[in-house]
């Protein structure tokens, strides 16, 4: 092809793989006994061993182990029954070693996929485990200008999986799904809090671009430094743009790590891609094989959770959700045991659903909280729901009570007899009201007689209003009708 047909007429498609680095919830790290916590003061969760020090020898963390075969038997891995711990050489204060314990040939998982909404497959290339490194913090400066640095070895050490996709993603919103997927199950799996803005899950977007209809890859740069889904797929529009304006100027992709900027909205270059053998990777000689029994592996496959695809499937065929709704409220696992306690104690998954997806969702927003940090629990919510079919409280009244639930976890019944918002089906005290706007009303009662039938919702609404609210609207509308034969 000529370079003038590159340039111009030619049509260029993306080529996205992902790496996924998932930090394991464990008790303690990867290969000493330190707290595993975020969020601690720095250089308080470090021992001789994450410190690096000579003459200690690290201890393989038999949890960690198993949250990586969980995700890898989650999502359809093999798994290693060998595997082995490698040293990955670079010289950077963040590790005190001089090394990463990391999984070099021999990773615990291969192969595998994550099944998107669309029902593409993305397919996993490999899942190991390694040890994270401390945080450095560049103090008195931007970056390259900082006037020192300050690290925090608090998190050097702690168990980390990597998740490797093959290059099966085709755009940035193809990414984003892959992630919320990936998210999801690791949430159902219980292995990782999955936080993005926390960097328990962190993600790294390699990218480039070839000619439609050719399959052949081109040359990749490494995007990192996204924290947040949003941010990996305005990365991953930006990247794809400027590689193909690149191409389209007749300039050549060089093989490079780039840096997201989020301020700025862009992604600039921070240095050649080193090779694996810049690393100089060799068996760590101070920890022996891994081996895992297949009885072990068996016991792990039992005792799997139901998967988000699995609950989902199962939302749609026994509580009729339609796919939309069983989707978002399987999304995480907190979601999805709420809605089904609530379903449960309501008998009625519609209802739930109604609630969850719509003012609750909302009202969560404005005080800004979530399901896993309201005090509402799913009995109350249910019994409010309850409160509604029974014709205690009207819609409208429910939702007032629901947003002090929200907030507070009061029960709905204290909320509404606090806020006299009690329905009231006393037929004598409505036909009161009714006989009262009747009269008032005589234009309405004639069209209405004249075959207007806008003009009883108007009658209605009267009543209403003269109840404050507070009548039970069936009731109104069944004497008005009544009353004007
Ligand atoms: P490296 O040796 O640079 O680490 P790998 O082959 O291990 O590269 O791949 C790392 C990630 O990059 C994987 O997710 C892989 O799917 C993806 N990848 C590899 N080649 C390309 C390419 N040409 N374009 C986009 N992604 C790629
Ligand atoms: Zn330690
Ligand atoms: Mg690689």
């Amino acid at each position: 092809m000529s370079t003038a047909a590159i340039r111009g007429e030619t049509n260029f498609e993306a080529v996205i793989g992902l790496e996924v680095h998932v930090e394991l919830s464990t008790q303690s790290k990867m290969f000493c006994g330190c707290r595993n916590e975020f969020g601690a003061e720095p250089n308080t969760h470090v021992c001789p061993i994450c410190l690096g020090m000579p003459g200690t020898l690290p201890v393989i963390n038999r949890r960690a182990v198993e949250y990586l075969c969980k995700t890898g038997l989650a999502l359809g891995c093999t798994i290693a029954t060998d595997s082995k711990f490698d040293r990955k050489n670079y010289f950077y204060p963040d590790m005190p070693k001089n090394y990463q314990i990391s999984q070099y040939d021999m990773p615990l998982t291969t192969g595998g996929g994550v099944q998107l909404p669309s029902g593409k497959l993305v397919r996993l290339n490999r899942i190991h485990l390694e040890e994270d490194t401390g945080k450095t913090f560049h103090a008195g400066g931007h970056m390259a200008a900082a006037e020192h640095t300050l690290i925090d070895y608090n998190r050097a050490g702690v168990p980390l999986m990597e998740i490797v996709t093959e290059p099966d993603i085709a755009s940035p919103e193809e990414a984003e799904m892959y992630l919320g997927q990936l998210k999801a199950v690791l949430s159902y799996l219980g292995v990782s809090d999955v936080k993005m803005h926390e960097g328990s899950l962190r993600c790294d977007a390699n990218v480039s671009i070839r000619p439609v209809g050719t399959t052949a890859l081109g040359t990749k740069a490494e995007v990192k430094n996204m924290n947040s889904f949003r941010s990996v797929v305005r990365a991953l529009r930006y990247e794809i743009e400027r590689q193909e304006a690149a191409v389209r100027a007749g300039e050549r992709i060089v093989q490079e790590t780039r840096n997201w900027d989020e301020g700025r909205g862009l992604t600039y270059s921070t240095r050649s891609k080193e090779q694996a053998h810049d690393y100089r990777y060799f068996p760590d000689p101070d920890l022996v094989p891994l081996t895992i029994e297949r009885e072990t592996i068996a016991r792990w496959k039992a005792e799997m959770p139901e998967l988000p695809v699995a609950k989902r499937e199962r939302l749609v065929r026994e509580h009729g959700l339609s796919e939309y709704e069983a989707g978002i409220l399987t999304e995480d696992v907190a979601t999805a045991d709420y809605f089904e306690a609530v379903a449960h104690a309501a008998k009625s998954a519609k209802q739930a659903a109604n609630w969850l997806l719509g003012d609750v969702r909302r009202l969560l927003e404005k005080h800004e909280l979530t399901l896993a940090t309201t005090r509402m629990r799913p009995q109350q919510l249910a019994e409010l729901i309850a409160l509604v079919s029974a014709g205690t409280i009207s819609g409208k009244a429910a939702k007032e009570v629901c947003d002090v639930m929200v907030a507070t976890g009061e029960a709905p019944s204290a909320v509404v007899e606090q806020r006299g918002l009690a329905q009231t089906s006393d037929t004598s005290e409505i036909q009161g009201l009714v006989d009262a706007v009747v009269s008032a009303n005589g234009d309405s009662v004639a069209s209405y007689k004249a075959g207007k039938t806008k003009a009883l919702e108007f009658l209605v609404g009267q009543v209403m209003k003269a109840s404050r609210g507070k009548a039970n609207v069936d009731i109104v509308r069944a004497l008005l009708l009544e009353r004007l034969g």
